[in-house]
């Protein structure tokens, strides 16, 4: 039903996805009104896949209350194998030793437990949540912002959050000279689904350069396979919504020559419902103005190679929540909140988009070269991401991270 908000409030959050709900929570228990407004219908919370939450994610959760909730609903996700085509495995990375000094482990979740359990807490703590709310316009008024829907609702708030994705509105509303996300020439899918035959793959992620596509899987004890894939594609084939039974055929077809785990796998793959091109932003000059500040993907959108923009997401609500009780504005909070995070979510783009291109490797040489390099780069990169694991948003959200 469109609602239109009679009453100022003093935050709107566009957007109930990741960084939304985390910051509707935050505010919340901070004891400020939020009122969150989402395009999509509540029942589309159940969409999408799965995700790796890191544990800098986790860690970042526990300022939310959350992290034990979360933890419940996912597989303690330890390390993972990386095999090639020929069945060789090229990698094998326990990295409990850096979870036990990040202080969690790495967990994978539904994409639709981790919004329910953040919607759950953001209603019970009393947040408004308006579902079926596509922004379409944003008027700067003297003491705020007023808000139009697409459904011809209307709102006004002293400040607002673009939480609202990669192809944000608020910032393309905002900030128009902002530079449009970058497709960086892999399309991702995934599922989960019970197979009784697989095995598990005991706390780790098991991932394959097959001979067309990356694909990854993990399985914990009798539970369901949670898989992914990830193939280049031309920007426009990947735009082009394909038909989840046409995209169910390419995945099968990608892996027919694989080794035989990945290759039952995806036998079994009759459904996709939908394709992620994937879309980054190497650096997005500005965050904010006086009443609007973005957050997540909308900010800095990443691929997901380096399992890391939702923990993003859930850092940048903990930070900007900080910062709005040190500072004594909106504006000057958002600044500081810049300040804090762009270092920091800018490398973890640009370590992600490189992740992205070893997977993309084809011809006999530039593969043989990949198999050799990897198993150093993946050792150095562990350093870099036991770095960017290690952050604590939820013990000292003010500080300014090394990575
Ligand atoms: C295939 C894939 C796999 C991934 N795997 C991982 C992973 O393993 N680990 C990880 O950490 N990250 C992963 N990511 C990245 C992660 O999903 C994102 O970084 C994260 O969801 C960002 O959260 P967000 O809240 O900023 O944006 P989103 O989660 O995209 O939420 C944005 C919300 O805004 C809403 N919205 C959009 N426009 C409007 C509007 N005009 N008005 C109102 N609402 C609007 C959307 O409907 C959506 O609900 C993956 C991404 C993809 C595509």
């Amino acid at each position: 039903m469109a609602a239109s908000v009679a009453q100022t409030l003093p935050v709107a959050i566009i957007g109930a996805g990741v960084a939304g709900l985390a910051l509707a929570v935050m505010l919340r228990r901070r004891g400020q009104a939020v009122a969150v407004f989402e395009a999509r219908s509540r029942a589309s919370m159940t969409e999408g896949a799965f995700l790796t939450l890191a544990p800098n994610g986790i860690n970042a959760l526990r300022a939310l209350g959350l992290a034990e909730r979360i933890a419940a609903v996912g597989i303690p996700t330890l390390g993972f194998e990386i095999m090639n085509a020929g069945g060789h495995r090229l990698i094998h990375l326990d990295e409990r030793p850096s979870m036990r000094e990040a202080g969690a482990d790495s967990v994978t979740l539904r994409r639709s437990d981790l919004l329910g359990v953040l919607h759950q807490e953001a209603m019970a703590l009393g947040a408004e949540i308006h579902f079926d709310h596509a922004l379409a316009g944003i008027e700067v008024q003297q003491s705020g912002v007023r808000l139009a829907f697409a459904n011809g609702a209307e709102a006004s708030a002293s400040w607002l959050a673009g939480c609202d994705g990669v192809w944000s509105r608020t910032r393309r509303l905002c900030f128009p000279a902002s530079p449009d996300p970058v497709y960086t020439g892999l399309t991702g899918v995934g599922g989960v689904a019970d197979l009784p035959n697989v095995p598990s793959t005991d706390g780790l992620m098991h991932m394959l350069f097959g001979e067309k596509a990356f694909f990854g899987h993990i399985k914990s004890g009798d539970g369901p396979v949670f898989w992914f894939d990830s193939f280049p594609l031309d920007e426009e084939a990947a735009l082009a919504r394909l038909d989840p039974a046409q995209l169910a055929a390419m995945v099968r077809q990608l892996h027919a020559g694989d080794p035989s785990t990945v290759r039952r796998i995806s036998e079994t793959i009759t459904e996709i419902p939908r394709a992620y091109p994937v879309f980054d932003m190497a650096h997005l000059p500005r965050w904010h103005d006086d009443r609007t500040v973005l957050l997540g993907d909308a900010a800095h959108a990443v691929s997901p190679h380096a399992g890391q923009g939702a923990s993003m997401a859930i850092e940048d609500a903990v930070v900007l929540s900080a910062c709005l009780e040190d500072r004594a504005s909106p504006e000057q909070a958002f600044a500081l909140f810049q300040t804090l995070r762009q270092r920091r979510v800018e490398h973890i783009v640009k370590v992600s988009r490189r992740i992205g291109s070893r997977k993309q490797a084809t011809g006999r040489v530039a593969l043989f070269i990949r198999d050799l390099i990897l198993p150093f780069f993946v050792r150095f990169g562990s350093r870099t991401t036991r770095a960017v694991t290690r952050y604590r948003a939820d013990l000292a959200p003010l500080s300014k991270p090394a990575l």
